[in-house]
């Protein structure tokens, strides 16, 4: 006999939830809706909404975009997409997450409170390019420092005051090590703020993953391609238990693994919604019983 768990606590964090479940609403209303980028780094889930009529474009077609709605994302978006919307008469259902939104106001208050400050610098730890890094960004007019690992801290001045702040969904430990080396390389009376900005709603799923993996003999853990989040919760799973496997897809179950009397455990990324981990366990029954 074998059971099937689904993780309770995988899925969807409130804030991605938030923005399918707007797109949702507005495009039932059967009016058209553009969305700047993927919703969320989960192809199946994107395939899904654009079969709804949602239209994804990147940030060189939005700006050619006139009078029509634009929904934002939870990742956030840096002022110049609101300019270029109020210029172009855009209407913009504004998705980003409510915690971006506020890490975004500290890093802007920072900036414009360090305006006098000769030097200081403001430095985010994060992925270059990533569209919620951008967004942090242009909070600063492009002039925040970005690093994405330990390694890169060479291009501070430890000479003059240096915040750190981190992307939302970056690891709390490496950010941690980050910000004790940095501040262990102050000089000359600088002053270093570390300002804790990760996402609870990440970082406390690795240690909820860890566990659910010991759990069970054989996990299949289900993401898109582009999640960032799902590569390094797959990870943790498999670090806990090698019979861990990474599919993109519902349907990609391989039966030769499952065998008889196994504790079959099914999780997710932050990117991944729960139909999509339903429909793994769907699939994973009628291979048991057919
Ligand atoms: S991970 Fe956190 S900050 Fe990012 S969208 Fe989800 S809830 Fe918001």
């Amino acid at each position: 006999m074998n059971s099937i768990e689904i993780d309770r606590l995988s899925g969807c964090c409130f804030g991605v939830a938030k923005a399918i479940s707007k797109a949702e609403e507005e495009l039932r209303r059967g009016n058209t809706l553009y969305c700047l980028g993927d919703i969320v780094h989960n192809n199946i889930e994107v395939e899904r909404l654009e079969k709804m009529g949602l239209i994804t474009v990147n940030h060189e077609q939005f700006k050619e975009l006139k009078n029509v709605r634009v929904l934002l994302r939870a990742h956030g978006e840096p002022p110049v997409t609101y300019e270029i919307a109020r210029r172009n008469n855009i209407e913009l259902i504004d998705a980003s997450c409510p915690v971006v939104l506020r890490l975004q106001k500290r890093i802007k208050e920072k900036y414009t409170h360090a305006a006098g400050n000769d030097g200081a610098q403001i430095v985010i730890f994060g992925k270059k390019g990533h569209a919620e890094v951008n967004g942090l960004l242009g909070q600063t007019d492009g002039s925040a420092i970005v690093i994405e690992s330990k390694e890169e801290i060479g291009k501070l001045n430890f000479t003059k005051d240096i915040s750190l702040f981190s992307q939302t969904t970056k690891s709390l430990e490496g950010f941690r090590e980050v910000g004790e080396l940095i501040g262990s390389r102050m000089k000359n009376g600088a002053r270093f703020e570390f300002h804790d900005t990760i996402c609870r709603h990440v970082s406390n799923r690795i240690p909820n993953i860890r566990e659910f993996a010991e759990k069970h003999d054989l996990i299949f853990f289900i993401a898109g391609e582009k999640s960032s989040n799902g590569k390094v919760l797959f990870a943790e799973c498999r670090k806990k238990n090698p019979a861990s496997y990474l599919i993109h897809h519902p349907g990609e179950i391989d039966p030769s693994l499952l065998k008889e009397g196994l504790r079959i455990g099914i999780c997710g990324a932050t990117s991944t919604p729960m139909w999509q981990m339903e429909s793994v366990a769907e699939n994973i029954f009628y291979l048991l019983h057919h």
